[in-house]
């Protein structure tokens, strides 16, 4: 392999190693942005911290943005910002039947985080080798302090749809987003110059009407943060429009026109049809060994067993099947706190006499002043039906 100096190194051949290790390393999209200061989107993620759109993600904080949105403060002399996608859209697609538990696609297989901290890893020792000499780089994946997003759109790898993501024309948003910064004298290369135009397809789609305007979801509201992200109690109001989905949420994707043509992944990573829907009683019942056993190795992990507990309580009471009850009942007198709670909804939302029995006797047991009021809230849910 030739080497040739940083400084003397001619930007265009440069450019291509850069290409070359980033599809090397398995990723499949690669795009360049200049490390200047995120101004625009520093001061668009304050707005929403103020607003209290990022409430329940107390990293996701102002000094953070900061951070996060100078370059330079991540890395002293960074020049550029080497963009990557990664796409997770599953070849295979099954319909899951509705009495089971929904998981968002990009979570059914490997937790990525690692995965794509290896391959940006490898990036940076591949273009070490053709250099010959040495050069500074920051890796970061969607855990790290840069707005991936903001990077990726100022790169041209896509643009900033109105719910959130960043679509494609080959992958659509089916992306997964990793950045490497480099003090790298790169070309950048020009933002897309894409948009949505009139469609707004995904906003009435949301279920839970988490994008409460072009471009703006507010976090609090999003299934994906309240399946994954949020620890504690759902809130009440927002159970019902939850449908099935246990880990994350796919919705504003699914109906997106971009999304139609994208192209399938082949990378082992992805795709695992075993993770696609998961039965919500087996869920509910399992231990602690039972859950890693199951979920060992996938982002799922990320939720923990209560958490997807909750979760699957929630689906059951939308899915309504009274064949969930013993399930629920047996939940609501045994399990931790929080998924008493949400056994106690799902009953109630289930209704019918074995549901209200079991209610009534967890009344009577049930000592928790949070758990109890759930039960009488459930109990009168069942009168107005
Ligand atoms: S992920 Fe689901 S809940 Fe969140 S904004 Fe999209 S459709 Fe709404
Ligand atoms: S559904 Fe329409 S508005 Fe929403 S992200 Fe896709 S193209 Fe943009």
């Amino acid at each position: 392999m030739s080497t040739i100096p940083i400084n003397a190194a001619d930007p265009a051949q440069l450019r291509q190693w850069v290409d070359q290790a980033a599809y090397d390393a398995g990723f499949d999209l690669v795009a360049v942005a200049s490390a200047d200061s995120f101004a625009t989107d520093r001061e668009e993620a304050l707005r929403r911290i103020d607003a209290g759109l990022m409430d329940g993600l107390p990293w996701f904080n102002a000094q953070r943005v900061q951070r996060g949105t100078d370059p330079e403060a991540l890395l002293p002399g960074a020049r550029s910002i080497i963009s990557l996608g990664w796409n997770y859209y599953p070849p295979e697609d099954p319909d899951a039947p509705n009495d089971r538990g929904l998981v968002a696609r990009y979570a059914r297989g490997r937790d990525y985080h690692r995965v794509m901290k290896r391959r940006m890893r490898r990036m940076v020792l591949d273009l070490t080798e053709r250099l010959g000499d040495r050069f500074a780089a920051r890796w970061y994946v969607d855990d790290g302090p840069m707005l991936d997003r903001a990077a990726a759109a100022r790169a041209g790898l896509g643009w900033f749809g109105k719910n959130g993501n960043i679509l494609n024309p080959v992958y659509g948003s089916w992306l997964l987003l990793g950045q490497i910064i480099t003090d790298l004298p790169l070309a950048a290369d020009a933002p897309l110059a894409k948009t949505c135009g009139q469609c707004s397809r995904c906003m009435p789609a949301c279920p839970t009407d988490a994008i409460v305007a072009p471009y703006v979801v507010d976090n609090r509201r999003c299934i994906s943060y309240l399946t994954i992200e949020h620890k504690g109690a759902i809130p009440i109001e927002l159970r019902a429009s939850m449908g099935n989905w246990v880990f994350g949420c796919d919705i504003c994707q699914e109906v997106c026109p971009v999304n139609r043509k994208a192209k399938s992944t082949g990378d082992p990573n992805f795709g695992r049809t075993d993770l696609s829907s998961v039965d919500l009683i087996e869920l509910l019942a399992m231990n602690d060994d039972q859950f890693r056993q199951r979920f060992a190795g996938s982002p799922i992990m990320r939720a923990k067993r209560e958490g997807m507990q909750r979760n699957a309580c929630v689906a059951l009471g939308n899915c309504g099947n009274a064949s969930a009850v013993p399930a629920l009942t047996h939940s609501l007198q045994s399990a931790p706190r929080l998924v008493r709670r949400h056994a106690a909804w799902a009953l109630g939302r289930i209704g019918g006499r074995t549901a209200r029995t079991s209610l009534r006797d967890a009344l009577r047991d049930e000592s928790d002043p949070e758990v109890l009021s759930e039960i009488r809230q459930a109990l009168t849910a069942g009168d107005d039906t």
